[in-house]
């Protein structure tokens, strides 16, 4: 059985004083839930240590939005998996379209983040998906798995316990525009096809597949209820809490 895991990306939001606001506010209304599955919050970095204070003994978890290639060494600007875990971090998101896009981020430096991240002991959230060009020349499915094979065979250690795959159409991030349950549902189901055939059936059962784009209370229970749907990555509607707990509802709600 494969627990539902809610991660909200803040993104190039939240300083530390609005940081401790909203991580107070998500902490508190989460003690309604039962809380089946994990919630996770990624600030930007310089807001950890001030949310780190407030989540601790809550079941709320902390992540970052990247980390770098390297363990340390002169590398300016860069934070490493190791100093993360240090900060109370367990999970590290790579790979977000974003990145891809403005820093120009590529396999070959997704394959050396997720290994600094394993090696640190935090769990990777792997993002990937297709842009709009993609899906309406009817490239979707390649384009996917294509990203899948350029890093997940080169890993020195995929486990489900250490990786969460996130597929994120890139037409449907911050956008308004969802992916349907069912155009959701195909992808995931191919994801876990495509793991099988890297990792073997044991790892593709267990791993978790979160889905991102425009997910919102709305919308949250409808596609978190196809069958290897696992949760949600969550940009824009994590930002506010009553938002971001509707879609932890929806969650608890189907998975
Ligand atoms: C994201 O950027 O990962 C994302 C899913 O954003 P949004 O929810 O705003 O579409």
């Amino acid at each position: 059985m494969r627990r539902y895991m809610i991660a909200g990306n803040w993104k190039l939001n939240m300083g530390p004083a609005e940081a401790v606001k909203l991580s107070r506010e998500v902490r508190d209304g989460l003690r309604k839930f039962a809380l089946r599955g994990e919630v996770l919050i990624c600030p930007p970095f310089v807001s950890m240590p001030a949310v780190a204070e407030i989540i601790q003994d809550s079941p709320l978890l902390l992540g970052a939005q990247n980390c770098a290639t390297e363990k340390s060494g002169a590398f300016t600007g860069e934070v490493s998996a190791t100093m993360l875990a240090e900060t109370g971090v367990t999970h590290v998101i790579i790979a977000h379209s974003e990145r891809r896009e403005y820093q120009k981020e590529t396999d070959a430096d997704f394959i050396k983040k997720i290994n600094c991240s394993h090696e640190a002991g935090l769990t990777t959230i792997f993002c990937f998906g297709e842009v709009l060009e993609d899906r309406k020349n009817g490239r979707a499915e390649q384009v996917v798995q294509a990203q899948l094979e350029g890093v997940l065979p080169h890993l020195a250690n995929l486990a489900a316990t250490n990786t969460i795959l996130a597929y994120e159409p890139v037409w449907a991030i911050g956008t308004g525009e969802t992916a349907t349950p069912e155009i959701a549902q195909e992808i995931h189901a191919l994801v876990r096809r495509t793991v099988a055939n890297i990792s073997g059936s044991d790892i593709a059962d267990a791993i978790r597949i979160l889905y991102g784009g425009s997910c919102k209370p709305s919308n949250a229970h409808e596609l978190f209820h196809q069958s290897d749907i696992d949760g949600g990555l969550i940009g824009g509607a994590s930002l506010r809490a009553a938002d971001f707990l509707g879609i932890v509802a929806g969650a608890e709600d189907v998975i």
